[in-house]
Protein backbone atom coordinates (compact mmCIF):
# COMPACT_ATOMS: atom_id res chain seq x y z
CA UNK A 1 0.00 0.00 0.00
CA UNK A 2 1.66 3.21 -1.00
CA UNK A 3 2.06 5.58 2.07
CA UNK A 4 1.00 9.21 1.96
CA UNK A 5 2.94 11.96 3.08
CA UNK A 6 1.41 15.89 2.46
CA UNK A 7 4.35 17.55 0.66
CA UNK A 8 3.73 20.67 2.61
CA UNK A 9 7.10 21.91 1.54
CA UNK A 10 5.85 22.08 -2.27
CA UNK A 11 3.17 24.14 -1.54
CA UNK A 12 4.63 26.35 1.05
CA UNK A 13 7.30 27.20 -1.73
CA UNK A 14 4.57 27.76 -4.49
CA UNK A 15 1.95 30.12 -2.07
CA UNK A 16 4.86 32.61 -0.45
CA UNK A 17 7.88 31.86 -2.30
CA UNK A 18 7.03 32.04 -5.71
CA UNK A 19 3.48 33.49 -5.26
CA UNK A 20 3.92 35.38 -2.73
CA UNK A 21 0.00 35.60 -1.78
CA UNK A 22 1.68 37.39 1.61
CA UNK A 23 1.53 40.43 -0.43
CA UNK A 24 -2.27 40.71 -1.00
CA UNK A 25 -2.81 40.82 2.61
CA UNK A 26 -2.32 44.84 2.13
CA UNK A 27 -5.59 44.11 -0.08
CA UNK A 28 -7.58 41.49 1.00
CA UNK A 29 -8.69 41.17 4.59
CA UNK A 30 -8.59 37.00 4.36
CA UNK A 31 -5.05 37.11 3.24
CA UNK A 32 -4.31 39.86 6.29
CA UNK A 33 -5.26 36.37 8.27
CA UNK A 34 -2.96 34.01 6.37
CA UNK A 35 0.32 35.09 7.27
CA UNK A 36 2.73 32.09 6.50
CA UNK A 37 2.84 30.73 10.21
CA UNK A 38 -0.69 30.78 10.31
CA UNK A 39 -1.16 28.56 6.80
CA UNK A 40 1.51 26.35 7.74
CA UNK A 41 0.05 25.35 10.84
CA UNK A 42 -3.23 24.59 9.16
CA UNK A 43 -1.32 22.71 6.12
CA UNK A 44 0.30 20.32 8.51
CA UNK A 45 -2.53 19.81 10.67
CA UNK A 46 -4.62 19.21 7.40
CA UNK A 47 -1.49 16.78 5.86
CA UNK A 48 -2.07 15.25 9.54
CA UNK A 49 -5.64 14.13 9.52
CA UNK A 50 -5.06 13.23 5.63
CA UNK A 51 -2.68 10.45 6.41
CA UNK A 52 -3.75 9.47 9.98
CA UNK A 53 -7.69 9.47 9.01
CA UNK A 54 -8.43 9.30 5.40
CA UNK A 55 -6.02 6.83 3.97
CA UNK A 56 -6.19 4.46 6.37
CA UNK A 57 -9.82 3.96 5.28
CA UNK A 58 -9.17 4.43 1.30
CA UNK A 59 -8.26 0.75 0.28
CA UNK A 60 -10.82 -0.71 2.47
CA UNK A 61 -13.78 1.99 1.11
CA UNK A 62 -12.90 0.68 -2.24
CA UNK A 63 -12.87 -3.34 -1.31
CA UNK A 64 -16.58 -2.52 0.80
CA UNK A 65 -18.12 0.27 -1.30
CA UNK A 66 -21.18 1.80 -0.89
CA UNK A 67 -24.13 -0.74 0.79
CA UNK A 68 -28.10 0.05 -0.45
CA UNK A 69 -30.87 -0.62 1.64
CA UNK A 70 -34.28 -0.14 1.51
CA UNK A 71 -33.78 3.21 0.54
CA UNK A 72 -30.78 3.81 2.45
CA UNK A 73 -27.15 4.15 1.79
CA UNK A 74 -24.23 3.13 4.32
CA UNK A 75 -21.05 4.16 3.84
CA UNK A 76 -17.98 1.65 4.30
CA UNK A 77 -16.90 1.68 7.54
CA UNK A 78 -14.96 4.36 9.14
CA UNK A 79 -16.39 6.96 6.67
CA UNK A 80 -18.70 7.74 9.42
CA UNK A 81 -16.54 8.54 12.09
CA UNK A 82 -14.06 10.18 9.79
CA UNK A 83 -16.44 12.89 8.90
CA UNK A 84 -17.59 13.75 12.08
CA UNK A 85 -13.95 14.33 12.85
CA UNK A 86 -13.86 15.97 9.41
CA UNK A 87 -16.52 18.32 10.63
CA UNK A 88 -15.80 18.39 14.37
CA UNK A 89 -12.30 20.17 13.34
CA UNK A 90 -14.26 22.52 11.39
CA UNK A 91 -13.06 21.55 7.73
CA UNK A 92 -16.21 21.87 6.27
CA UNK A 93 -16.39 25.52 6.70
CA UNK A 94 -12.57 26.10 6.09
CA UNK A 95 -12.96 28.52 2.74
CA UNK A 96 -16.57 29.59 4.04
CA UNK A 97 -17.86 33.12 4.84
CA UNK A 98 -17.51 33.79 8.68
CA UNK A 99 -21.06 34.89 8.44
CA UNK A 100 -22.30 31.40 8.55
CA UNK A 101 -19.83 30.27 10.72
CA UNK A 102 -17.19 29.61 9.04
CA UNK A 103 -13.35 30.02 9.04
CA UNK A 104 -13.01 32.78 6.04
CA UNK A 105 -9.64 30.98 4.33
CA UNK A 106 -8.46 31.90 1.13
CA UNK A 107 -8.78 30.18 -1.79
CA UNK A 108 -5.33 28.53 -2.35
CA UNK A 109 -5.08 27.33 1.26
CA UNK A 110 -8.45 25.86 0.36
CA UNK A 111 -6.94 24.21 -2.59
CA UNK A 112 -3.76 22.72 -0.79
CA UNK A 113 -6.37 21.29 1.77
CA UNK A 114 -8.18 19.42 -1.28
CA UNK A 115 -5.58 17.79 -2.69
CA UNK A 116 -4.74 16.71 0.32
CA UNK A 117 -7.56 15.26 1.23
CA UNK A 118 -7.90 13.82 -2.54
CA UNK A 119 -4.64 12.40 -2.49
CA UNK A 120 -5.60 10.53 0.80
CA UNK A 121 -9.31 9.35 0.08
CA UNK A 122 -10.83 10.63 -3.26
CA UNK A 123 -14.12 9.03 -2.89
CA UNK A 124 -14.23 10.79 0.88
CA UNK A 125 -13.01 14.02 -0.83
CA UNK A 126 -15.96 14.47 -3.04
CA UNK A 127 -18.55 15.00 0.01
CA UNK A 128 -17.75 17.92 1.56
CA UNK A 129 -16.36 18.82 -2.35
CA UNK A 130 -20.03 18.88 -3.34
CA UNK A 131 -21.47 20.41 -0.10
CA UNK A 132 -18.88 23.43 -0.86
CA UNK A 133 -19.99 23.69 -4.32
CA UNK A 134 -23.97 23.74 -3.33
CA UNK A 135 -22.60 26.24 -0.73
CA UNK A 136 -21.16 28.76 -3.34
CA UNK A 137 -24.43 29.06 -5.44
CA UNK A 138 -26.84 28.98 -2.17
CA UNK A 139 -25.00 31.99 -0.93
CA UNK A 140 -24.59 33.56 -4.46
CA UNK A 141 -28.17 33.09 -5.74
CA UNK A 142 -30.71 32.51 -2.72
CA UNK A 143 -32.50 34.62 -0.91
CA UNK A 144 -31.57 35.70 3.05
CA UNK A 145 -34.13 33.40 4.10
CA UNK A 146 -32.84 30.39 2.38
CA UNK A 147 -29.29 31.60 2.75
CA UNK A 148 -30.12 31.36 6.80
CA UNK A 149 -31.91 27.90 6.78
CA UNK A 150 -29.25 25.94 4.99
CA UNK A 151 -25.62 27.67 4.88
CA UNK A 152 -25.06 27.41 8.85
CA UNK A 153 -25.43 23.38 8.46
CA UNK A 154 -23.71 22.89 5.39
CA UNK A 155 -20.98 25.19 7.01
CA UNK A 156 -20.87 23.32 10.28
CA UNK A 157 -20.96 20.05 7.86
CA UNK A 158 -24.11 18.96 9.66
CA UNK A 159 -25.84 19.07 6.05
CA UNK A 160 -24.37 17.70 2.96
CA UNK A 161 -25.18 19.28 -0.41
CA UNK A 162 -25.68 17.74 -4.37
CA UNK A 163 -25.78 19.27 -7.75
CA UNK A 164 -28.83 17.47 -9.64
CA UNK A 165 -28.32 17.71 -13.05
CA UNK A 166 -27.79 15.23 -15.30
CA UNK A 167 -30.86 12.87 -16.40
CA UNK A 168 -31.22 9.82 -18.42
CA UNK A 169 -31.61 11.78 -21.79
CA UNK A 170 -28.99 14.77 -20.80
CA UNK A 171 -25.57 14.69 -19.66
CA UNK A 172 -23.56 17.38 -21.48
CA UNK A 173 -26.72 18.76 -23.38
CA UNK A 174 -29.04 20.30 -20.75
CA UNK A 175 -31.17 21.68 -22.48
CA UNK A 176 -33.07 18.42 -22.94
CA UNK A 177 -33.86 18.03 -19.26
CA UNK A 178 -37.24 17.00 -18.75
CA UNK A 179 -37.69 17.22 -14.54
CA UNK A 180 -40.56 19.70 -13.64
CA UNK A 181 -41.04 21.93 -11.08
CA UNK A 182 -45.11 23.01 -10.41
CA UNK A 183 -45.38 26.13 -8.08
CA UNK A 184 -47.81 25.53 -5.44
CA UNK A 185 -49.88 28.52 -3.46
CA UNK A 186 -47.41 29.24 -0.40
CA UNK A 187 -44.54 30.25 -2.47
CA UNK A 188 -42.76 26.92 -3.19
CA UNK A 189 -42.61 24.20 -5.91
CA UNK A 190 -43.20 20.96 -6.50
CA UNK A 191 -40.21 18.81 -8.59
CA UNK A 192 -41.25 15.45 -10.28
CA UNK A 193 -38.77 13.95 -12.09
CA UNK A 194 -35.54 11.65 -12.38
CA UNK A 195 -31.95 12.86 -11.92
CA UNK A 196 -28.91 10.02 -12.35
CA UNK A 197 -25.48 9.53 -11.02
CA UNK A 198 -25.81 11.89 -8.40
CA UNK A 199 -22.55 11.72 -5.50
CA UNK A 200 -23.63 11.57 -2.48
CA UNK A 201 -27.48 11.63 -3.39
CA UNK A 202 -28.41 9.71 -0.26
CA UNK A 203 -25.35 8.74 2.24
CA UNK A 204 -25.51 7.97 6.46
CA UNK A 205 -22.90 10.92 6.81
CA UNK A 206 -25.07 13.62 7.80
CA UNK A 207 -28.62 14.43 8.96
CA UNK A 208 -29.69 16.26 6.57
CA UNK A 209 -28.74 16.39 2.41
CA UNK A 210 -29.71 19.55 0.63
CA UNK A 211 -30.15 18.91 -3.33
CA UNK A 212 -29.71 21.80 -5.60
CA UNK A 213 -32.16 20.95 -8.77
CA UNK A 214 -32.09 22.00 -12.23
CA UNK A 215 -35.78 22.06 -13.55
CA UNK A 216 -38.74 23.56 -16.10
CA UNK A 217 -41.14 25.74 -15.01
CA UNK A 218 -44.22 25.26 -16.62
CA UNK A 219 -44.45 28.56 -18.54
CA UNK A 220 -40.63 27.84 -19.45
CA UNK A 221 -38.81 28.09 -22.98
CA UNK A 222 -37.24 25.39 -24.54
CA UNK A 223 -33.64 24.73 -24.26
CA UNK A 224 -31.41 26.19 -21.85
CA UNK A 225 -33.15 29.31 -21.76
CA UNK A 226 -35.87 27.34 -19.93
CA UNK A 227 -33.99 25.71 -16.56
CA UNK A 228 -34.46 27.02 -13.09
CA UNK A 229 -32.40 25.80 -9.76
CA UNK A 230 -34.80 24.52 -7.08
CA UNK A 231 -33.05 23.65 -3.31
CA UNK A 232 -35.04 20.22 -2.72
CA UNK A 233 -34.05 19.06 1.24
CA UNK A 234 -34.10 15.28 2.30
CA UNK A 235 -35.87 16.45 5.31
CA UNK A 236 -38.05 19.64 5.53
CA UNK A 237 -36.90 22.48 7.70
CA UNK A 238 -38.69 23.73 9.96
CA UNK A 239 -39.21 27.48 10.97
CA UNK A 240 -37.06 27.22 14.30
CA UNK A 241 -34.51 25.24 12.59
CA UNK A 242 -35.14 21.81 13.41
CA UNK A 243 -35.92 19.03 11.12
CA UNK A 244 -38.96 18.89 9.73
CA UNK A 245 -40.63 15.55 8.23
CA UNK A 246 -39.29 13.50 5.18
CA UNK A 247 -39.37 15.46 1.43
CA UNK A 248 -40.95 13.57 -0.99
CA UNK A 249 -37.50 12.39 -2.83
CA UNK A 250 -35.89 9.23 -2.80
CA UNK A 251 -32.68 7.52 -3.58
CA UNK A 252 -33.86 4.76 -7.00
CA UNK A 253 -30.46 2.78 -6.88
CA UNK A 254 -26.93 2.65 -6.62
CA UNK A 255 -24.88 2.96 -10.10
CA UNK A 256 -22.34 0.05 -9.75
CA UNK A 257 -19.06 1.44 -11.43
CA UNK A 258 -15.09 1.65 -12.18
CA UNK A 259 -13.93 3.41 -9.15
CA UNK A 260 -14.45 6.01 -6.56
CA UNK A 261 -16.42 3.07 -4.98
CA UNK A 262 -17.10 4.71 -1.48
CA UNK A 263 -18.86 7.70 -3.20
CA UNK A 264 -22.63 6.33 -3.69
CA UNK A 265 -23.30 7.23 -7.17
CA UNK A 266 -27.39 7.53 -6.99
CA UNK A 267 -30.64 7.42 -9.08
CA UNK A 268 -33.02 10.38 -7.41
CA UNK A 269 -36.26 10.02 -7.69
CA UNK A 270 -38.37 13.34 -7.00
CA UNK A 271 -41.78 12.65 -6.42
CA UNK A 272 -43.40 15.85 -6.06
CA UNK A 273 -40.91 17.10 -3.24
CA UNK A 274 -41.66 20.70 -1.86
CA UNK A 275 -38.61 23.00 -3.42
CA UNK A 276 -37.45 26.60 -3.31
CA UNK A 277 -36.67 28.69 -6.75
CA UNK A 278 -32.84 30.15 -5.67
CA UNK A 279 -32.19 33.09 -8.08
CA UNK A 280 -34.45 34.10 -10.67
CA UNK A 281 -37.03 31.83 -13.38
CA UNK A 282 -35.29 30.65 -16.15
CA UNK A 283 -31.63 31.43 -14.71
CA UNK A 284 -31.19 28.36 -13.15
CA UNK A 285 -28.33 27.41 -15.60
CA UNK A 286 -25.93 30.81 -14.93
CA UNK A 287 -26.83 30.58 -11.36
CA UNK A 288 -25.58 27.06 -11.25
CA UNK A 289 -22.68 27.46 -13.12
CA UNK A 290 -21.41 29.54 -10.06
CA UNK A 291 -21.28 26.30 -8.84
CA UNK A 292 -19.58 24.47 -11.58
CA UNK A 293 -16.89 26.83 -12.37
CA UNK A 294 -15.58 26.34 -8.99
CA UNK A 295 -16.75 22.78 -8.79
CA UNK A 296 -14.50 22.44 -12.26
CA UNK A 297 -11.51 23.78 -10.16
CA UNK A 298 -11.94 21.21 -7.88
CA UNK A 299 -12.21 18.15 -9.69
CA UNK A 300 -8.83 19.50 -11.09
CA UNK A 301 -7.49 19.56 -7.74
CA UNK A 302 -9.14 15.80 -7.63
CA UNK A 303 -6.62 14.93 -10.56
CA UNK A 304 -3.73 16.69 -8.74
CA UNK A 305 -4.44 14.75 -5.43
CA UNK A 306 -4.19 11.35 -7.15
CA UNK A 307 -1.25 12.36 -9.40
CA UNK A 308 0.70 13.09 -5.86
CA UNK A 309 -0.25 9.79 -4.55
CA UNK A 310 0.47 8.11 -7.64
CA UNK A 311 4.37 9.69 -7.86
CA UNK A 312 4.79 8.91 -4.04
CA UNK A 313 3.85 5.57 -4.69
CA UNK A 314 5.71 4.86 -7.48
CA UNK A 315 9.10 6.54 -6.18
CA UNK A 316 8.82 4.91 -2.68
CA UNK A 317 8.82 1.45 -5.08
CA UNK A 318 11.26 2.54 -7.52
CA UNK A 319 13.58 2.77 -4.67
CA UNK A 320 13.33 -0.55 -3.30
CA UNK A 321 12.43 -2.51 -6.56
CA UNK A 322 15.60 -4.51 -7.44
CA UNK A 323 15.85 -5.67 -11.27
CA UNK A 324 18.23 -6.02 -13.38
CA UNK A 325 21.92 -3.44 -13.80
CA UNK A 326 22.53 0.02 -14.26
CA UNK A 327 23.34 0.17 -17.91
CA UNK A 328 26.15 2.27 -17.43
CA UNK A 329 27.71 -0.47 -14.80
CA UNK A 330 26.32 -1.87 -11.45
CA UNK A 331 25.35 0.99 -9.44
CA UNK A 332 24.48 -1.32 -5.86
CA UNK A 333 26.84 -4.25 -5.82
CA UNK A 334 26.24 -5.51 -2.35
CA UNK A 335 22.86 -6.15 -3.27
CA UNK A 336 21.65 -8.74 -6.35
CA UNK A 337 20.66 -6.23 -8.59
CA UNK A 338 20.07 -2.29 -9.17
CA UNK A 339 17.12 -0.63 -7.75
CA UNK A 340 14.97 -0.23 -11.15
CA UNK A 341 15.43 4.17 -10.37
CA UNK A 342 18.51 3.38 -12.18
CA UNK A 343 17.03 3.15 -14.92
CA UNK A 344 16.14 6.07 -17.59
CA UNK A 345 12.64 4.41 -19.07
CA UNK A 346 11.54 4.31 -14.91
CA UNK A 347 13.45 7.92 -14.27
CA UNK A 348 11.45 8.58 -17.86
CA UNK A 349 7.97 8.18 -15.83
CA UNK A 350 9.31 9.38 -12.39
CA UNK A 351 10.59 12.68 -13.72
CA UNK A 352 6.78 13.24 -15.68
CA UNK A 353 5.42 12.31 -12.88
CA UNK A 354 6.88 14.93 -10.80
CA UNK A 355 7.63 17.92 -13.17
CA UNK A 356 4.06 17.81 -14.44
CA UNK A 357 2.49 17.48 -10.67
CA UNK A 358 4.28 20.29 -9.38
CA UNK A 359 3.59 22.34 -12.39
CA UNK A 360 -0.11 21.71 -12.00
CA UNK A 361 0.29 22.27 -8.39
CA UNK A 362 1.65 26.07 -9.19
CA UNK A 363 -0.86 26.47 -11.71
CA UNK A 364 -4.21 25.61 -9.37
CA UNK A 365 -2.35 27.23 -6.77
CA UNK A 366 -2.37 30.46 -9.06
CA UNK A 367 -5.83 30.31 -10.19
CA UNK A 368 -6.73 30.23 -7.01
CA UNK A 369 -4.82 33.01 -5.75
CA UNK A 370 -6.75 35.05 -8.67
CA UNK A 371 -10.03 33.63 -7.51
CA UNK A 372 -9.81 35.46 -4.50
CA UNK A 373 -8.89 38.88 -6.23
CA UNK A 374 -11.71 38.55 -8.82
CA UNK A 375 -13.75 38.72 -5.87
CA UNK A 376 -12.51 40.61 -3.08
CA UNK A 377 -9.59 43.13 -4.15
CA UNK A 378 -10.72 46.85 -3.46
CA UNK A 379 -9.38 47.67 -6.84
CA UNK A 380 -12.35 47.09 -9.97
CA UNK A 381 -9.59 47.06 -13.12
CA UNK A 382 -7.92 43.92 -10.99
CA UNK A 383 -10.98 42.11 -9.88
CA UNK A 384 -12.31 42.33 -13.63
CA UNK A 385 -8.66 41.36 -14.86
CA UNK A 386 -8.45 38.29 -12.48
CA UNK A 387 -11.82 37.04 -13.11
CA UNK A 388 -10.86 37.07 -16.92
CA UNK A 389 -7.94 34.77 -16.11
CA UNK A 390 -10.05 32.49 -14.25
CA UNK A 391 -12.71 32.11 -16.47
CA UNK A 392 -9.88 31.20 -19.14
CA UNK A 393 -8.17 28.98 -17.18
CA UNK A 394 -10.78 27.20 -15.84
CA UNK A 395 -11.43 24.54 -18.32
CA UNK A 396 -7.28 24.30 -18.53
CA UNK A 397 -7.08 23.84 -15.13
CA UNK A 398 -10.05 21.26 -15.05
CA UNK A 399 -8.89 19.06 -18.18
CA UNK A 400 -5.20 19.34 -17.80
CA UNK A 401 -4.99 18.35 -13.89
CA UNK A 402 -7.54 15.83 -14.88
CA UNK A 403 -6.05 14.09 -17.33
CA UNK A 404 -2.23 14.62 -15.60
CA UNK A 405 -4.11 12.61 -12.70
CA UNK A 406 -5.01 9.90 -14.99
CA UNK A 407 -1.76 9.64 -16.57
CA UNK A 408 0.38 9.51 -13.73
CA UNK A 409 -1.64 6.89 -12.35
CA UNK A 410 -1.14 4.55 -15.22
CA UNK A 411 2.67 5.91 -15.66
CA UNK A 412 2.69 4.62 -11.71
CA UNK A 413 1.52 1.12 -12.22
CA UNK A 414 3.81 0.96 -14.78
CA UNK A 415 6.55 1.88 -12.33
CA UNK A 416 5.09 -1.29 -10.41
CA UNK A 417 4.93 -3.76 -13.49
CA UNK A 418 2.72 -6.59 -12.93
CA UNK A 419 2.73 -5.52 -8.70
CA UNK A 420 0.76 -2.25 -10.21
CA UNK A 421 -2.02 -4.31 -11.89
CA UNK A 422 -2.61 -6.61 -9.43
CA UNK A 423 -4.47 -4.96 -5.95
CA UNK A 424 -2.21 -5.20 -3.33
CA UNK A 425 -0.07 -2.49 -3.91
CA UNK A 426 -3.25 0.28 -3.98
CA UNK A 427 -1.87 1.42 -7.41
CA UNK A 428 -4.74 0.06 -10.00
CA UNK A 429 -7.45 1.71 -7.82
CA UNK A 430 -5.73 5.26 -8.80
CA UNK A 431 -6.39 4.25 -11.80
CA UNK A 432 -9.86 3.90 -11.45
CA UNK A 433 -10.25 6.10 -9.17
CA UNK A 434 -9.15 8.96 -11.49
CA UNK A 435 -10.61 8.04 -14.56
CA UNK A 436 -14.33 9.91 -13.40
CA UNK A 437 -12.79 13.16 -12.86
CA UNK A 438 -12.15 13.57 -16.71
CA UNK A 439 -15.63 12.55 -17.43
CA UNK A 440 -17.77 14.89 -14.36
CA UNK A 441 -18.40 18.27 -14.19
CA UNK A 442 -18.37 18.83 -18.24
CA UNK A 443 -15.91 16.56 -19.88
CA UNK A 444 -12.32 17.23 -20.75
CA UNK A 445 -13.44 17.78 -24.50
CA UNK A 446 -16.31 20.19 -23.67
CA UNK A 447 -13.75 21.94 -21.42
CA UNK A 448 -11.70 22.10 -24.48
CA UNK A 449 -14.77 23.13 -26.44
CA UNK A 450 -15.39 26.11 -23.69
CA UNK A 451 -11.94 27.56 -24.02
CA UNK A 452 -11.64 27.31 -27.71
CA UNK A 453 -15.33 28.10 -28.52
CA UNK A 454 -16.34 30.67 -25.92
CA UNK A 455 -13.39 31.69 -23.60
CA UNK A 456 -11.21 33.15 -26.74
CA UNK A 457 -13.88 34.91 -28.58
CA UNK A 458 -15.21 36.86 -25.19
CA UNK A 459 -14.94 40.14 -25.15
CA UNK A 460 -12.96 39.92 -28.30
CA UNK A 461 -10.32 38.54 -27.04
CA UNK A 462 -9.86 40.31 -24.08
CA UNK A 463 -9.56 36.94 -21.91
CA UNK A 464 -6.92 35.51 -23.62
CA UNK A 465 -4.91 38.86 -23.66
CA UNK A 466 -4.97 38.46 -20.09
CA UNK A 467 -2.61 35.88 -20.01
CA UNK A 468 -0.46 36.20 -23.28
CA UNK A 469 -0.03 40.03 -22.45
CA UNK A 470 1.98 39.16 -18.74
CA UNK A 471 3.53 35.90 -19.87
CA UNK A 472 4.81 37.86 -22.97
CA UNK A 473 6.39 40.38 -20.70
CA UNK A 474 7.24 37.85 -18.10
CA UNK A 475 9.35 36.84 -21.08
CA UNK A 476 10.58 39.52 -22.59
CA UNK A 477 11.97 40.44 -18.79
CA UNK A 478 13.69 37.48 -17.89
CA UNK A 479 15.20 36.78 -21.34
CA UNK A 480 18.04 39.44 -20.02
CA UNK A 481 18.97 37.55 -17.21
CA UNK A 482 21.78 35.05 -18.23
CA UNK A 483 20.42 32.46 -15.88
CA UNK A 484 17.60 32.10 -16.97
CA UNK A 485 17.89 31.75 -20.67
CA UNK A 486 17.76 27.98 -20.71
CA UNK A 487 14.10 28.30 -19.03
CA UNK A 488 12.98 31.17 -20.51
CA UNK A 489 14.08 30.19 -24.68
CA UNK A 490 12.33 27.07 -24.49
CA UNK A 491 8.91 28.86 -23.17
CA UNK A 492 9.28 31.47 -25.45
CA UNK A 493 9.63 28.94 -28.45
CA UNK A 494 6.24 27.24 -27.31
CA UNK A 495 4.58 30.37 -26.46
CA UNK A 496 5.05 31.48 -30.09
CA UNK A 497 3.02 28.40 -31.61
CA UNK A 498 0.81 28.88 -28.97
CA UNK A 499 0.34 32.14 -30.51
CA UNK A 500 0.35 31.02 -34.04
CA UNK A 501 -2.23 28.00 -32.86
CA UNK A 502 -4.55 30.83 -31.34
CA UNK A 503 -4.46 32.64 -34.58
CA UNK A 504 -5.06 30.14 -36.97
CA UNK A 505 -8.38 29.47 -34.86
CA UNK A 506 -9.42 32.83 -35.39
CA UNK A 507 -9.04 32.72 -38.64
CA UNK A 508 -9.89 28.67 -39.92
CA UNK A 509 -12.42 27.99 -37.00
CA UNK A 510 -14.69 31.22 -38.04
CA UNK A 511 -14.39 29.71 -41.56
CA UNK A 512 -15.43 26.16 -40.79
CA UNK A 513 -16.58 25.15 -36.97
CA UNK A 514 -15.24 21.70 -37.78
CA UNK A 515 -11.73 23.11 -37.61
CA UNK A 516 -12.44 24.41 -33.96
CA UNK A 517 -13.24 21.37 -33.06
CA UNK A 518 -11.08 19.49 -33.88
CA UNK A 519 -8.57 21.16 -32.80
CA UNK A 520 -10.03 21.96 -29.42
CA UNK A 521 -8.30 19.28 -27.42
CA UNK A 522 -4.66 19.68 -28.82
CA UNK A 523 -5.18 23.55 -28.51
CA UNK A 524 -6.05 23.28 -24.75
CA UNK A 525 -3.59 20.93 -23.88
CA UNK A 526 -0.90 23.09 -25.68
CA UNK A 527 -2.44 26.20 -23.80
CA UNK A 528 -1.81 23.87 -20.32
CA UNK A 529 1.95 22.76 -21.57
CA UNK A 530 2.37 26.41 -21.47
CA UNK A 531 0.82 27.73 -18.82
CA UNK A 532 2.82 25.07 -16.83
CA UNK A 533 5.87 25.77 -18.45
CA UNK A 534 5.48 29.62 -16.80
CA UNK A 535 5.08 27.90 -13.73
CA UNK A 536 8.06 26.32 -13.80
CA UNK A 537 9.68 29.29 -15.01
CA UNK A 538 8.64 31.19 -12.12
CA UNK A 539 9.72 28.34 -9.81
CA UNK A 540 13.15 28.14 -11.46
CA UNK A 541 13.87 32.49 -11.17
CA UNK A 542 12.29 31.94 -7.13
CA UNK A 543 15.28 28.37 -6.86
CA UNK A 544 17.95 30.49 -8.66
CA UNK A 545 17.31 33.21 -5.67
CA UNK A 546 16.92 31.17 -3.08
CA UNK A 547 19.74 29.67 -0.51
CA UNK A 548 20.19 26.34 -2.53
CA UNK A 549 19.41 23.11 -0.95
CA UNK A 550 18.78 19.88 -1.89
CA UNK A 551 15.05 21.20 -2.30
CA UNK A 552 15.79 23.99 -5.03
CA UNK A 553 18.48 21.99 -6.87
CA UNK A 554 15.63 19.27 -7.49
CA UNK A 555 12.85 22.87 -8.95
CA UNK A 556 15.67 23.58 -11.53
CA UNK A 557 16.75 19.93 -12.45
CA UNK A 558 12.55 19.63 -12.74
CA UNK A 559 12.28 22.99 -14.47
CA UNK A 560 15.37 21.45 -16.88
CA UNK A 561 13.27 18.46 -17.57
CA UNK A 562 10.04 20.32 -18.70
CA UNK A 563 11.58 22.26 -20.80
CA UNK A 564 13.48 19.72 -22.51
CA UNK A 565 11.23 16.72 -22.61
CA UNK A 566 8.02 18.58 -21.97
CA UNK A 567 7.17 21.48 -23.82
CA UNK A 568 8.16 20.37 -27.04
CA UNK A 569 5.34 18.46 -27.66
CA UNK A 570 3.98 21.52 -28.92
CA UNK A 571 5.49 21.61 -31.36
CA UNK A 572 3.73 18.32 -32.59
CA UNK A 573 0.62 19.49 -31.37
CA UNK A 574 0.81 22.52 -33.40
CA UNK A 575 1.02 20.57 -36.58
CA UNK A 576 -2.38 18.39 -35.30
CA UNK A 577 -3.86 21.59 -34.77
CA UNK A 578 -3.16 23.28 -38.11
CA UNK A 579 -4.21 20.21 -39.88
CA UNK A 580 -7.62 20.85 -39.50
CA UNK A 581 -10.30 18.96 -39.53
CA UNK A 582 -11.01 16.87 -43.42
CA UNK A 583 -9.09 13.64 -42.18
CA UNK A 584 -11.42 13.54 -39.16
CA UNK A 585 -14.72 14.22 -40.82
CA UNK A 586 -13.43 12.44 -44.25
CA UNK A 587 -14.86 9.06 -43.44
CA UNK A 588 -18.42 8.12 -44.09
CA UNK A 589 -20.35 7.17 -41.37
CA UNK A 590 -20.97 4.03 -42.77
CA UNK A 591 -17.33 2.88 -42.77
CA UNK A 592 -16.87 3.09 -39.22
C1 LIG B 1 -19.44 8.62 -10.95
C2 LIG B 1 -20.23 9.75 -11.53
C3 LIG B 1 -20.60 10.81 -10.72
C4 LIG B 1 -21.38 11.84 -11.25
N1 LIG B 1 -21.84 12.84 -10.42
C5 LIG B 1 -22.77 13.70 -10.89
C6 LIG B 1 -23.46 14.59 -10.01
O1 LIG B 1 -23.18 14.65 -8.81
N2 LIG B 1 -24.43 15.38 -10.53
C7 LIG B 1 -24.77 15.36 -11.85
O2 LIG B 1 -25.67 16.09 -12.25
N3 LIG B 1 -24.13 14.54 -12.72
C8 LIG B 1 -23.15 13.71 -12.27
N4 LIG B 1 -22.51 12.86 -13.12
C9 LIG B 1 -22.83 12.92 -14.54
C10 LIG B 1 -21.69 13.51 -15.37
O3 LIG B 1 -21.54 14.87 -15.10
C11 LIG B 1 -22.00 13.21 -16.85
O4 LIG B 1 -21.81 11.81 -17.02
C12 LIG B 1 -21.14 14.01 -17.80
O5 LIG B 1 -21.46 15.37 -17.75
C13 LIG B 1 -21.28 13.53 -19.27
O6 LIG B 1 -22.62 13.35 -19.62
P1 LIG B 1 -23.08 11.98 -20.27
O7 LIG B 1 -22.53 10.89 -19.45
O8 LIG B 1 -24.54 12.02 -20.47
O9 LIG B 1 -22.35 11.93 -21.68
P2 LIG B 1 -22.89 12.59 -23.04
O10 LIG B 1 -23.33 13.98 -22.80
O11 LIG B 1 -23.84 11.66 -23.65
O12 LIG B 1 -21.57 12.62 -23.89
C14 LIG B 1 -20.98 11.45 -24.48
C15 LIG B 1 -19.68 11.85 -25.18
O13 LIG B 1 -19.98 12.79 -26.23
C16 LIG B 1 -19.21 13.97 -26.07
N5 LIG B 1 -19.99 15.12 -26.55
C17 LIG B 1 -21.26 15.46 -26.24
N6 LIG B 1 -21.61 16.58 -26.89
C18 LIG B 1 -20.55 16.97 -27.61
C19 LIG B 1 -20.26 18.07 -28.50
N7 LIG B 1 -21.15 19.02 -28.75
N8 LIG B 1 -19.04 18.13 -29.05
C20 LIG B 1 -18.10 17.21 -28.80
N9 LIG B 1 -18.30 16.14 -27.99
C21 LIG B 1 -19.51 16.03 -27.40
C22 LIG B 1 -18.87 14.05 -24.59
O14 LIG B 1 -17.70 14.80 -24.36
C23 LIG B 1 -18.71 12.57 -24.25
O15 LIG B 1 -17.39 12.17 -24.56
C24 LIG B 1 -21.72 11.83 -12.62
C25 LIG B 1 -21.30 10.77 -13.44
C26 LIG B 1 -20.59 9.74 -12.91
C27 LIG B 1 -20.24 8.58 -13.79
Amino acid sequence: MPSYKAPLRDMQFILFDVLKVQDSGNAIASYAEASPDVVAAILEEAGRFCENILQPINRSGDEEGCTFEAGSVRTPQGFKEAYAKYAEGGWTGLACDPEYGGQGLTSPVNFAVEEMICSANLSFGLFPGLTHGAYNALRAHATDELKSTYLPKMVDGSWSGTMCLTEPQCGTDLGLIKTRAEPVADGSFRIHGTKIFISAGEHDLTENIVHLVLARLPDAPPGVRGISLFVCPKFLPNSDGTMGKRNALACGALEKKMGIKASPTCVMNFDGAQAWLVGAPHKGLPAMFTMMNAARLMVGIQGLGVAEAAYQGAVTYAKSRLQMRAATGTKFPDQPADPIIVHPDIRRLLMKMKAMTEGCRALALWIGHELDIAMSHPDAERREAADDLVALMTPIVKSMLTDHGFSAANDGVQVYGGHGYIREWGMEQLIRDSRITQIYEGTNGIQAMDLVGRKLSMGTGRLARRFFHPVGAYLEQMSAVPAMVEFVAPLAKAFGRLQQATLWLGKAGLANPDDAGAAATDYLRMFGLVAIGYMWCRMAETALTSNTDIFHSAKLECARFYMAKIIPETGSLLSSITAGSASLMALNEEAF
